[in-house]
């Protein structure tokens, strides 16, 4: 119960400083969420996107899932949590920008790494398997390279292939081309706290703002 006592004081620290400390944006905010941008991040403890980019409520719409996936268009019956928030951010908040933002040392990617196949878990194994052309991709990529060499590089393709998923939401396409939505990949990386954006002229994750940097 320690756990959740230290977070009930925390609650109580939020309710006292941002809360009643900044009542006008609460106020604000009673009327609506008009977030502008969607982040899809991983469920990863250390990766919370709105702390990472210091953003306020009403500034992030999140969504988060193992390994931060976005599974492609598929419009059938089944249930589709990530889909369902990308389609309410891009159709009805008419978010400007959608941000992959994967990180290093991710335990679903290396998770799909370290298995054949599904594994031994019911539901990760599936999940995370639908990146396995990423890992087939780095695999052939870099033989022979050291298990966290694959797996960062990995954690990158897969966030390209979320990417192309991304492109398959009709709706998500039509504002793309239309230079309405702008969608980014980025990377956080935990050892050196750097954070890289995807550059898709040279190819490669290049650093937005190192750690020291003001
Ligand atoms: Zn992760």
């Amino acid at each position: 119960m320690e756990d959740i006592s230290r977070m009930i004081a925390g609650f109580r620290r939020f309710h006292n400083v941002y809360f009643h400390g900044d009542k006008e944006l609460f106020d604000e905010l009673i009327g609506g969420q008009r977030p502008k941008t969607l982040v899809i991040g991983c469920c990863d403890s250390r990766v919370d996107p709105a702390m990472i980019t210091d953003s306020a409520p009403g500034e992030l719409f999140v969504v988060r899932n193992v390994a931060n996936l976005v599974p492609p268009y598929e419009p059938d019956m089944a249930h589709h949590g990530i889909s369902s928030a990308l389609e309410y951010a891009v159709c009805d908040l008419q978010v400007q920008h959608v941000i992959v933002l994967g990180h290093s040392q991710c335990g679903g990617i290396g998770y799909l790494m370290n298995h054949e196949g599904v594994g031994d878990r019911e539901f990760i194994g599936h999940w995370v398997g639908m990146m396995a052309a990423a890992k087939t991709e780095v695999l052939q990529r870099l033989p022979g390279k050291s298990a966290e060499v694959q797996q960062r590089a990995c954690e990158q393709a897969a966030i390209l292939l979320s990417l192309d998923n991304l492109l398959t939401f009709p709706w998500l396409r039509r504002r793309a081309e239309q230079g309405t939505l702008s969608l980014h990949g980025w990377y956080f990386d935990l050892g050196c706290g750097e954070l890289l954006s995807y550059d898709p002229h040279s190819g490669v994750f290049k650093s937005l703002v190192t750690a020291d940097a003001s």
